[in-house]
């Protein structure tokens, strides 16, 4: 990935789990470094409406794992917005107050690079969020509120991500991203994320290799891909 020079990221989350699927290498990266602050933000919390229904549903056991997983990740700061997830088409109402709750929590937060969901993805929370991410940051760079802004990052969970951007996950980042996963037993029992993890790091290090041949560390680990928007082209 470009160097970039940041000292406060914010990701974004539809649910609790994204924040390892969509960007884990990147998080743990950032968390190491000694002058970079990490906040992570769920905007929803899991509701009876959920996809994942093969355990007993409780409200608080995502909520719970999400905890487990920011220690096991290493990053310093989860935040949660109470919506309930899948709430968000047909509630108009829901979608303006998160809206308006994203715009505030960027104003007071002030970070320098965000990472948001892509909002061509299949998931309808993905969908609202990336799309409303985008009207956001728009609409707050016309009127000169978002100049703290300097990277918009777009990552992929359900669907590909037209990328121009890669970052390596390292073997050790690899063994942290899939201890992190383990921790959302909830969501594990529906799906195998880790090998979705895998899978997407695995096709995008492939694709990369066919136009980069000359980059050989790139052939043994998993990448992680991003569309990176710089302040210049909000
Ligand atoms: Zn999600």
């Amino acid at each position: 990935m470009a160097k970039l020079q940041v000292r406060k990221v914010l990701v974004i989350c539809p649910h609790a789990d994204d924040e390892i699927v969509g960007c884990g290498g990147a998080i743990i990266h950032f968390s190491k470094k000694k002058k970079v602050e990490v906040h992570v933000l769920v905007c929803t919390k899991e509701s009876t409406r959920s996809i994942a229904k093969s355990y007993a549903f409780n409200p608080m056991h995502r909520v719970r794992e999400s905890y487990q997983a920011k220690e096991i990740m290493g990053y310093q700061h989860l935040h949660y917005f109470n919506f309930p997830e899948l709430g968000f088409n047909g509630r108009p109402g829901n979608k303006k107050k998160l809206e308006v709750q994203l715009n505030e929590f960027i104003q007071g937060l002030r970070p320098d690079c965000i990472f948001v969901p892509n909002s061509e993805e299949m998931h309808p929370d993905h969908r609202v969020i990336g799309g409303l991410m985008n009207n956001i940051i728009h609409e707050g760079k016309k009127k000169g509120q978002f100049d703290f802004i300097r990277y918009v990052l777009i990552y992929e969970v359900w669907g590909p991500v037209k990328m121009n951007s890669y970052f390596q996950i390292s073997k050790s980042a690899k063994t942290k991203m899939e201890n992190g996963m383990s921790c959302y037993r909830s969501q594990m029992a529906s799906v195998d994320y880790k090998r979705i993890i895998e899978f997407l790091g695995n096709q995008r290090r492939q694709k990369f290799n066919q136009f980069n041949t000359h980059i050989k560390g790139f052939k043994k680990t998993l990448i992680e891909g991003y569309t990176l928007i710089q302040n210049d082209n909000f």
